[in-house]
């Protein structure tokens, strides 16, 4: 999936999900950063360390904390600096993990070692293609639909 894809597709999830345009916004910028991450090593490396999950759940469970789900707007400015950088940590590797799954739409992803990967996920698409164009446009509409009708995802 092509990084706006991954931008769309997260930040779209976890606004319909959270409502919060921080959360969406820190997950949107998380989920740019394990393809930027591989730099110029992106034709040799690609989809290995940087796509392992363990790795996002490790930096999740060091950024937890209880307010992560539920300071909103102006709380998150009262409760300091600190304490909001480490709310969009937790959301940006929250969005790193969302582009796994995404990922894992359109190709194998590493699951159990980060140098072998594994077809976890049927093929929907190839990255790049109208497919992915048509799939980010029918995923939209689903969480529209969703949100419209009142079902929270
Ligand atoms: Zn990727």
């Amino acid at each position: 999936m092509t990084n706006l894809s991954h931008g769309i597709v997260t930040f779209a999830t976890l606004y319909v999900a959270t409502q919060d345009v921080f959360i969406a916004g820190s997950a949107m910028l998380g989920s740019m950063f394990p393809d930027k991450v591989e730099g110029p090593l992106f034709r040799f490396i690609h989809r290995c360390y940087s796509h392992w999950f363990v790795l996002y759940a490790a930096a999740l469970a060091f950024f937890w904390t209880p307010e992560v789900l539920s300071a909103k707007g102006i709380q998150l400015w009262q409760m300091g600096i600190a304490h909001m950088g480490r709310m969009f940590l937790f959301w940006f590797f929250a969005g790193g993990l969302l582009h796994i799954v995404e990922d894992a739409v359109c190709g194998p992803v590493p699951v159990l070692y980060p140098t072998k990967r594994t077809t976890v996920l049927p093929r929907l698409f190839k990255t790049g293609s109208v497919g992915e164009c048509l799939f980010v446009i029918a995923y939209c509409a689903i969480l529209y639909m969703a949100a419209a009708g009142g079902i929270k995802i």
